[in-house]
C-alpha cells in the first residue's frame, strides 16, 4: 500500500496534506514518507528472515538513490549497511551512524585519496573492479599499512533486459571484471601484498522487471565461488548488488522480492557465504514526490502545455532516460472530464518535459502537482542548471513533518565563487 492517499480530495502523505507542506515550504519541494521507506525497507528484511533464516546477510542500502542525511539515519536506525561510491558518501554514511563494518563501497574509478579514506574508517570491504585498481589498492594499503578486504566485482555478461543507461553486467558495459577473466584475477590478488580477497560481488542493472536475468547471473557467480575454492582460495562473502525496480507506469511489473530471495535461497545460500544486497531504487523510489505548482496553462493550436515550476535539474530521469513518473493532482476535481495536456518545466532544452499528451483534469495556474516515485534519483541526480538554487526536501513521520535540507538560494551559489 502506498503512503500517497486522498483525504477529501486533498492528496496526503501519510497522515500530512501535501497542500499544507508546499504552502509553508515552498515549491518545487520533495517530500519523503518516513513509514514507506521503513515498509520498503523491512520487505527484505522479513523475507531473507523468512527464506534464509540460517544464513547471514546484510542489506547495504545503495545511497546513491537518496542520500540525504535524515534518509540514512533512518537506514542505520534500522540496520542498515550501505553500499556507497564515493568518498563523499562514506563521510554521509558515516555521520548518519551506519557503522563502517557494513559499508562496502563499489565503483569503477575510485581515487587514491577516496580509497585511502575508505582503508583508515575500516569498511567492510572494497568492491573492486579492475585489475589496474587491484595494484593500486595494493600499493596504497601497504604504504598506509592497513589490510583491504576486497570483494571482486565480476561482469556475468548477461541482459538485465532494462533501460540501455542504466544496465550494467553485459561484457561491454563499463563494469566489473569480465567473467572470463575473473577466476585468474582473484588468483592473481591472492599473491598481492595488504589485499585479502573475501569475496566477489555483482550488479547487473536497475529497474529489474524480469526474474531471469538474476538467475543467470548467480548461477554463473556460484559456479565462480565453486571453481575458485576447488583451486584452494577462500570466497566468503557474495554480494548481488542492487536492481529491483519500482512501478512507474501500471504496466511496470517489477520482480517481486519473494522470488528474488527464494533464487538467492535455492542457488546462493548453499554456498554458505555471507550475503549481501545493495537495493537502492526499491527502498526510496516509491517513497518521495516532487511537488510542483503549475505555472502556466499554455494553449496552442494542437496543444496545450502546462509549464511546471520543477524542471529537469529538479528531477532528471526524464530528460536523461525518457522515463516517466506519474503526475497525480494535490487537489482532486470531483468533475471527472479530463484534458490532454505535455507538461514541461521552464528551461530552455526541449528535452526539459515530463509527460506529453498526458490526461488531466483541467489545469489552471496555482494547481498544484506531485510527480510521483521520486524518492530515488531524483533530489540526487539534481543541478543547479539555468541557475536555479537546489530545492528544498522535507521527511514526513504520520502527521508531522520536518525540512530535512533547506531551501538553497541563489546568493548560497554564488558565495561559492566569490573572487575578492
Ligand atoms: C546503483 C547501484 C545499486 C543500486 O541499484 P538499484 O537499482 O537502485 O537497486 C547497487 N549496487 C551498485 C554497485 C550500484 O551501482
Amino acid at each position: 500500500m502506498s503512503e500517497f492517499n486522498y483525504q477529501n480530495n486533498q492528496l496526503h502523505l501519510e497522515n500530512c496534506n501535501l497542500s499544507d507542506i508546499a504552502k509553508q515550504v515552498g515549491t518545487p519541494v520533495y517530500v519523503y514518507s518516513k513509514k514507506q521507506i521503513l515498509d520498503n525497507f523491512n520487505a527484505y528484511k522479513e523475507s531473507f528472515d523468512q527464506y534464509l533464516s540460517d544464513t547471514s546477510y546484510t542489506i547495504c542500502y545503495a545511497c546513491k538513490a537518496n542520500s540525504n542525511l535524515h534518509v540514512l539515519k533512518i537506514m542505520a536506525d534500522a540496520g542498515a549497511g550501505a553500499d556507497i561510491v564515493s568518498g563523499g558518501e562514506l563521510t554521509r554514511v558515516l555521520r548518519a551512524g551506519i557503522p563502517a563494518n557494513k559499508v562496502v563501497y563499489s565503483g569503477v574509478g575510485k581515487s587514491r585519496s577516496e580509497l585511502e579514506q575508505a582503508l583508515k574508517a575500516g569498511i567492510f570491504q572494497i568492491n573492486v573492479e579492475s585489475k589496474e585498481e587491484l595494484s593500486d589498492l595494493s600499493n596504497i594499503a601497504s604504504e598506509i599499512g592497513i589490510n583491504a578486504s576486497v570483494a571482486l566485482r565480476v561482469n556475468p555478461d548477461v541482459d538485465a533486459k532494462t533501460h540501455e543507461k542504466i544496465t550494467t553486467g553485459k561484457k561491454e558495459n563499463k563494469f566489473g571484471i569480465e567473467f572470463d577473466n575473473a577466476y585468474d584475477t582473484y588468483q592473481h590478488a591472492v599473491s598481492l601484498p595488504a589485499i585479502t580477497p573475501v569475496g566477489l560481488t555483482m550488479h547487473i542493472g536497475s529497474q529489474l522487471t524480469d526474474l531471469a536475468p538474476f538467475k543467470n547471473a548467480f548461477l554463473r557467480m556460484a559456479e565462480l565461488v565453486t571453481d575458485l575454492r576447488d583451486a584452494g582460495c577462500t570466497v566468503d562473502h557474495i554480494d548481488l548488488g542492487g536492481g529491483i525496480g519500482v512501478i512507474y507506469e501500471d504496466s511496470d511489473k517489477p520482480v517481486s522480492i519473494a522470488e528474488y530471495t527464494k533464487l538467492v535461497q535455492e542457488i546462493i545460500a548453499p554456498l554458505g557465504c555471507h550475503i549481501i544486497i545493495e537495493p537502492g531504487r526499491s527502498i526510496t523510489g516509491n517513497a518521495g514526490a516532487l511537488l510542483t505548482d503549475v505555472m502556466y496553462v499554455k494553449k496552442g493550436n494542437s496543444r496545450q502545455f502546462a509549464i511546471l515550476n520543477a524542471a529537469m535539474n529538479d528531477l532528471a530521469r526524464p530528460a536523461l532516460y525518457d522515463a516517466y513518473h506519474p503526475i497525480w493532482p494535490c487537489h482532486k476535481s470531483e468533475q471527472g472530464n479530463l484534458e490532454k495536456y505535455d507538461i514541461v518545466g521552464p528551461v530552455c532544452e526541449t528535452g526539459d518535459r515530463f509527460s506529453l499528451n498526458e490526461d488531466m483534469q483541467p489545469l489552471k495556474s496555482g494547481d498544484l502537482l506531485a510527480l510521483m516515485v521520486s524518492g530515488a534519483y531524483g533530489a540526487v541526480m539534481s543541478s543547479t542548471y539555468n541557475t536555479r538554487p537546489l530545492v528544498p526536501e522535507v521527511l514526513v513521520d504520520g502527521n508531522e513533518w520536518k525540512i530535512i535540507r533547506r531551501k538553497w538560494d541563489v546568493e548560497d551559489m554564488l558565495a561559492l565563487e566569490n573572487f575578492d
